[in-house]
């Protein structure tokens, strides 16, 4: 369970999260939607402790992550698909992290199969196309078999077979019980995986409820 309780950012004159309360259950794929720049990706690293807040709490399961994150085996996150070393090998990206998470070792094989990137595993980065950093990121996340994972608009630079698989593995680890938040600014993503919407805009809470609901306009 994720609790957001009047969590703000601001940069500046920029308030990229205001006064955000909210809470995302167990159980569920919750899809966080909002255009760019609502303030999303500030959110999902104030919920990991990338990002300290200027006020308000983020508490994961009822810890607070603020000032430290806690790690991959409290909850796992596909942030941007960019900040990887491009000269490293996946298994040697996905190693290290094993190492300085307390994760056994046998996992990176294991979620490389997971995510369909076996064959790639000792290929530098670098030459990955963008399909397959967002898998290897994905990876990451699942590492530490955490209970909680977000991720930051995973569907980029997938193709639909991608987009589909992607669709049932969020289902499978709401399935399981895990908290799964999603975000992305294009609603035809959420259809066919959320059965939750959070729908932000300029940092504040717009709307908070089921598919069902959202679709019928109430
Ligand atoms: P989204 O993920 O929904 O696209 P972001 O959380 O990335 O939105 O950004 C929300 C707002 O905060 C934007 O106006 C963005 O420019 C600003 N912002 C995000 N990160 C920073 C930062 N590190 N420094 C300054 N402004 C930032
Ligand atoms: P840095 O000083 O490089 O930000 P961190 O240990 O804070 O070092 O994080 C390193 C990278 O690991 C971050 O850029 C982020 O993408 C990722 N990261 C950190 N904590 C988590 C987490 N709980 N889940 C997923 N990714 C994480």
């Amino acid at each position: 369970m994720i609790e957001l309780t009047a969590l703000t950012k601001r940069y500046g004159r920029t308030t990229a999260v205001d006064d955000l309360t909210l809470s995302v259950r167990p159980g569920h794929v919750t899809g966080f939607l909002g255009p760019n720049g609502a303030g999303k990706s500030t959110t999902l690293r104030m919920i990991i402790g990338l990002t300290v807040p200027t006020s308000g709490t983020a508490t994961v399961d009822g810890v607070p992550f603020r000032a430290r994150p806690r790690g991959l085996r409290h909850a796992g996150a596909l942030l941007d698909a960019g900040d990887v070393h491009g000269g490293r090998s996946a298994v040697a990206h996905l190693s290290a992290l094993a190492r300085s998470n307390g994760i056994p070792r046998s996992r990176v094989e294991e979620v490389l199969r997971e995510v369909g990137l076996s064959a790639a595993a000792r290929r530098r980065i670098g030459g990955f196309s963008l399909g397959m950093r967002q898998r290897l990121g994905i990876a990451a996340a699942l590492l530490g078999d955490p209970p909680v994972l977000l991720f930051d608009e995973p569907f980029n630079g997938l193709d639909p077979e991608g987009v589909r698989w992607v669709r049932d593995l969020f289902r499978r680890l709401a399935g399981e019980g895990r908290t799964v938040f999603v975000s992305s600014h294009l609603m035809s993503e959420m259809e066919h995986c959320a059965d939750r919407l959070v729908v932000i805009g300029r940092g504040r809470l717009i709307a908070e409820q089921s598919l069902a609901e959202f679709a019928a306009g109430s």
